[in-house]
């Protein structure tokens, strides 16, 4: 597989196209950003993490009937996935309230939700990715209405699923973003809508079960240190890390050089 030109480079990652027409490489850099890129910082090591975390966590789920884009990792930073036109949604699955739904409607952080709360935001930096109704996304053809309910139905399932992967490693989620796309599936002859981008602690709010410690990006955003250790923490909890490191010995800048296990 050849690694062709840059296609799109976004705040997290970079795609590449290959000698394949339907198949790009996505790269996980070490960039952090937060409020719609007002804070900014490189973090050694997280690329690789993230695509570490995320490659087991849409394979699990692909395990259990969610199509995805993902075909397989193919180093420390980069996976080849299907080349899926992106739907330009985010879609926001909130347990517990925090963050900006917090903010805009004062409910107290840390309210357990009774049932999850779905948001959707319209993908657009240069508005701060703004909520919407969906009747927004109708209106302005941003996809069909048998997509989103399909879209609702797999993101309802894959919230069953990752709650129950993070709950078994002693991980509350709390919320998180899903992204996705359109790929055209040739045996049906038809489009076929499948999650895309990437789930990681960059796009989900992961608590410790106990001490309700942030295992996530809410390190960067609040200044809360560590950022690093908390996604090598999640790593090591999913049984991704190897097993004689020591996250509290863990150097910041060696963070790339530390070997993931292989796939059995
Ligand atoms: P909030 O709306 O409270 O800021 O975010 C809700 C959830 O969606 C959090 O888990 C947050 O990480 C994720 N999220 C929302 N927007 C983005 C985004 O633009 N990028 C990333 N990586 N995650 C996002």
């Amino acid at each position: 597989m050849n690694k062709g030109k840059k296609l799109y480079e976004g705040k997290a990652k970079i795609i590449y196209e290959t000698n394949e027409k339907d198949l790009v490489i996505q790269h996980f850099k070490d960039d952090a950003t937060a409020f719609n890129n007002l804070k900014k910082a490189s973090v050694e090591g997280k690329g690789v993490l993230n695509n570490r975390i995320s490659e087991h966590i849409l394979t699990s789920l692909s395990q259990c009937g969610i199509k995805t884009h993902l075909i397989k990792r193919l180093n420390m930073r980069e996976q080849l996935i299907k080349h899926a036109e992106i739907i330009p949604i985010e879609f926001i699955v909130r347990n517990i309230a925090t963050g900006s739904l917090s903010k805009r409607l004062g409910i107290a952080d840390g309210t357990i939700l009774e049932k999850p709360l779905f948001e959707y935001c319209y993908k657009k930096d240069e508005l701060g990715d703004p909520l919407i109704a969906k009747e927004h996304i109708f209106a302005f053809d941003w996809a069909k209405e048998e997509e989103i309910n399909e879209i609702d139905k797999m993101t309802f399932r894959i919230n069953d699923l990752l709650q129950g992967i993070f709950r078994g490693v002693g991980i509350k989620l709390v919320d998180f973003k899903l992204e996705y796309g359109r790929v055209w599936n040739k045996e049906k002859n038809k489009s076929e809508i499948v999650l895309a981008d990437e789930i990681s602690p960059d796009t989900c709010r992961l608590w410790d079960v106990k001490s309700e410690k942030k295992l996530d990006k809410d390190r960067f955003r609040k200044d809360l240190g560590n950022i690093v250790q908390a996604y090598q923490e999640v790593a090591r909890r999913l049984g991704i890390m190897p097993e004689e490191t020591n996250i509290s010995e863990v150097n910041f800048g060696k963070a790339t050089s530390l070997k993931f296990k292989k796939k059995k």
